[in-house]
């Protein structure tokens, strides 16, 4: 690492005192960056790292809310709008009691290369409210999105800012969030993406950050001349991007049989089918339970408690060959990440935001396996919201057959770009390398061409 990028993490650090996770995303891409400004000083002179580190703007406000029983309640929110230089902010809502400004300033950093690499024209953002979703009623979580909006309405819009779902946030909450925006704006515009099919979402979107996942996985493997036909998989999480990368390994052939919760997790030596893939949608989407319950319904399945002070996560610990964490952040430490090459993994594709600590991270590289890392392998999500944000300028959905190819496609190229990178950079097969300096060629140009704003 270079003296300039040691002393430029050492100020992050400095400035942003008590943001572990900012300080791990900046860290892992910041040290994949030093060849770039070896090569390419004027990078370093117009100071765009510097940039993009500090936040175009934080939005932070209070939520107070008023419950069905007529309690008040107060939480916070927040709006990161982090880089526009490529277009509006774009990315998700997190409601999540762990929310704090650390996890989505690292949010938001990730999400401006990552938008980069979708070829779409997205800046980066990412917001959300420590506020707990979970055992709520239906009216309890209207009410709360209702006041949310109430005040983060006056900072977003069609061309200026565009949130999405993250964790906690899912269908039923958009269309809160949009009902509310809508009469507090009098306009119906694309303001949020993942909304209902009927009212201006896109075919897709669900299942897009899955999918694109296990598509990206099926580009590493075909590097190898490899496909996912009888590979063993392992998946963690159970929300949205767990469900449809279970799906989308299904379709292509391959063997899940592992899904989890923040409680524990499930492990089907039979694999876990469509029929009860089904049976998890309609436990997790519908009825709102625990994955225990999976265990209870299929008894050849085994549950398995996990608790997250241990030293490792169990689920990491079995017998398989591709792995796609896709609950949440630091969910693969360094224990983990051996354990999983202990077990024969060498195909990781990344469909949680950064769910591998640095140093699981460089396990995974020096052993010299298939890393897909978040910002490129979960990219599919946010590619198909900037799809619908098409869809939605046009007044014109298209069909489930056209987003799904515009995802593969997406996919295919943002699997390209990471090589291409990688290559050019002398480290062939290092897709950290690829994705960080992919993602940030294209935001550094563009604000080297607009000038110091
Ligand atoms: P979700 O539908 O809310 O599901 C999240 C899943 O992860 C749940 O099973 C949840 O279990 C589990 N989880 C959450 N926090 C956890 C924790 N601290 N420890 C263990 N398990 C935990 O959310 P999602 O949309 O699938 O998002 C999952 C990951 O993908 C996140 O990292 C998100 O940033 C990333 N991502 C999502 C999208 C998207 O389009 N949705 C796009 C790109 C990346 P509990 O029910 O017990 O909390």
């Amino acid at each position: 690492m270079s003296d300039y990028i040691k002393s430029l993490i050492a100020e992050v650090k400095a400035k942003n005192q008590g943001e572990p996770e900012f300080h791990q995303a900046v860290e892992e891409v910041a040290e994949s960056l030093s060849i770039v400004f070896e090569k390419h000083p004027e990078y370093r002179t117009a100071k765009v790292l510097e940039r993009i580190i500090e936040s175009e703007r934080i939005i932070s406000f209070r939520v107070p809310w008023v419950d069905d029983q007529g309690e008040i309640h107060v939480n916070k929110g927040y709006r990161i709008e982090m880089n526009s230089a490529i277009g509006p902010y774009k990315g998700g809502l997190r409601f999540h009691p762990s929310v704090n400004l650390s996890i989505l300033k690292f949010l938001a950093f990730e999400q401006v290369f990552k938008n980069s690499l979708t070829t779409l024209p997205m800046g980066g953002g990412k917001g959300g409210s420590d506020f707990d979703p979970k055992g709520k009623s239906d009216l309890k979580i209207m009410r709360f999105c209702q006041a949310f909006m109430s005040e983060l309405f006056r900072h977003i819009g069609a061309n200026t800012d565009v949130p999405a779902g993250d964790i906690g946030v899912g269908g039923r909450e958009i269309g809160y969030l949009f009902g509310q925006y809508k009469k507090l704006r009098n306009e119906f515009t694309g303001v949020l993406t993942g909304k209902g099919i009927n009212w201006g979402g896109s075919l897709i979107r669900p299942e897009a950050t899955g999918y694109g996942s296990v598509y990206f996985a099926a580009e590493m493997l075909e590097t190898k001349g490899k496909t996912l036909e009888g590979k063993i998989c392992l998946v963690s999480g159970s929300g949205n991007v767990a469900q449809y990368t279970v799906e989308k390994i299904l379709d292509l052939g391959g063997k899940p049989v592992t899904l989890s919760d923040s409680n524990g997790f499930i492990y089907d030596d039979e694999g876990i089918d469509r029929e009860k893939l089904a049976f998890v949608m309609d436990l997790k989407n519908i009825r709102r339970g625990r994955i225990k319950e999976y265990a209870e319904k299929y008894k050849n399945s085994v549950y398995t408690e996990i608790h997250p002070g241990d030293a490792f996560n169990p689920i990491w610990n079995n017998k398989a060959d591709c792995a796609f964490p896709s609950a949440t952040q630091n969910e693969i430490n360094e224990k983990d990440a051996q354990n999983l090459l202990n077990n024969g993994v060498y195909v990781v594709s990344e469909g949680a935001n950064m769910p591998t600590t640095l140093d699981g991270v460089k396990i995974f590289l020096d052993n010299k396996i298939l890393y897909g890392p978040g910002k490129a392998a979960n990219a599919g999500g946010v590619a198909v919201s900037g799809l619908e944000m098409t869809q939605n300028s046009m007044r014109l959905p298209w069909t489930r057959e056209e987003v799904d190819n515009r995802l593969r496609m997406i996919m295919k190229e943002i699997h390209r770009t990471c090589i291409l990178m990688a290559n050019r950079f002398s480290a062939p097969g290092n897709y950290v390398i690829g994705a960080n300096i992919g993602g940030f060629l294209k935001v550094a140009d563009a604000m080297i061409d607009q000038g110091v704003v």
